[in-house]
């Protein structure tokens, strides 16, 4: 069984009338679990519909980091307010951007302060929950925003763990999050013929440390790039990384499943 720790199924790239094929085709493809997340206050009940429609479709709840503009103060406390929701499986996708401008009106500083803030604030959020955190940090160049969304986590790393999704570091900066409590997860960037780097990495963490995902729609894996990705693509990026582990697929499939499900605790377990 594999377990897709990470799409975005209330995308508008996904017409809601189609998530059902689009969940058949990943079961079909042996994908049993996935983990729809919201992006801003717009789609939480979205992706909890989502999820209360498919068996095997649990939700995180959080706002993006190029949504902190758009948020209201309160937007953290709505959320809370939607996480005892049987559903929800953990709180994301949160995080710090500093790829993307800030949005028009917006200083720089004054759009990554929002960001930190954001980030913290869910942490808090999911610390009272009982909840673990997915986060999204990106730059364009250096690793900033990886380094502050580590030192945020930090002080929180002993009632919350995160994962640092779509990692794209380097060993050092993964054996820190580790050293945390955190983990990583790996998605069609492992796949991509000028991402050697990243699948090497996948070849370093022990079981346990690592799971699956495909962040669709974006991001489908070789030899799908640059088309809608799904869920069930999972598989794809499954086998690639069972390769280059001189793992079997069964295997990777069993172990980054296993280590999805102590990380969201679903509740269907
Ligand atoms: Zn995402």
């Amino acid at each position: 069984m594999l377990t897709d720790s990470h799409c975005h199924l209330a995308s508008h790239r996904f017409p809601a009338d189609e998530v059902g094929a689009l969940v058949g085709r990943a079961r079909d493809a042996g994908v049993r679990r996935i983990v729809t997340l919201a992006t801003g206050l717009g789609d939480l009940d979205a992706n909890l519909a989502v999820a209360a429609a498919h068996e095997g479709v649990h939700a995180c709840l959080g706002i993006h980091p190029c949504d902190v503009h758009k948020a209201p103060d309160d937007a953290p406390e709505q959320v809370a307010a939607r996480l005892a929701n049987p559903l929800v499986c953990g709180v994301g996708e949160t995080g710090l951007d500093y790829f993307h401008p800030a949005p028009e009106g917006w200083e720089t500083g004054h759009f990554r302060a929002r960001q930190r803030e954001f980030l913290d604030a869910h942490f808090a959020i999911a610390e009272a929950a009982g909840l673990n955190l997915v986060i999204h940090t990106r730059d364009r160049e250096g690793d900033l925003s990886l380094q502050e969304a580590i030192e945020i986590y930090r002080p929180h790393a002993d009632k919350v763990r995160a994962v640092f999704h779509c990692f794209v570091n380097n060993f050092k900066n993964a054996a820190r999050i580790l050293d945390l409590g955190g983990l990583v997860s790996f998605g069609g960037v492992a796949t991509f013929k000028n991402a050697a780097d990243v699948l090497e990495l996948t070849t370093r963490l022990p079981e346990g440390s690592f799971m699956l995902e495909t962040d669709a729609p974006y991001l489908a894996p070789h030899p799908h790039r640059g088309q809608r990705n799904e869920p069930a693509f999972t598989k794809v990026i499954a086998q690639r990384i069972a390769e280059v582990r001189d793992d079997s697929l069964d295997s990777l499939a069993e172990h980054t499943s296993r280590t999805a499900s102590l990380f969201f605790r679903f509740r269907d377990n």
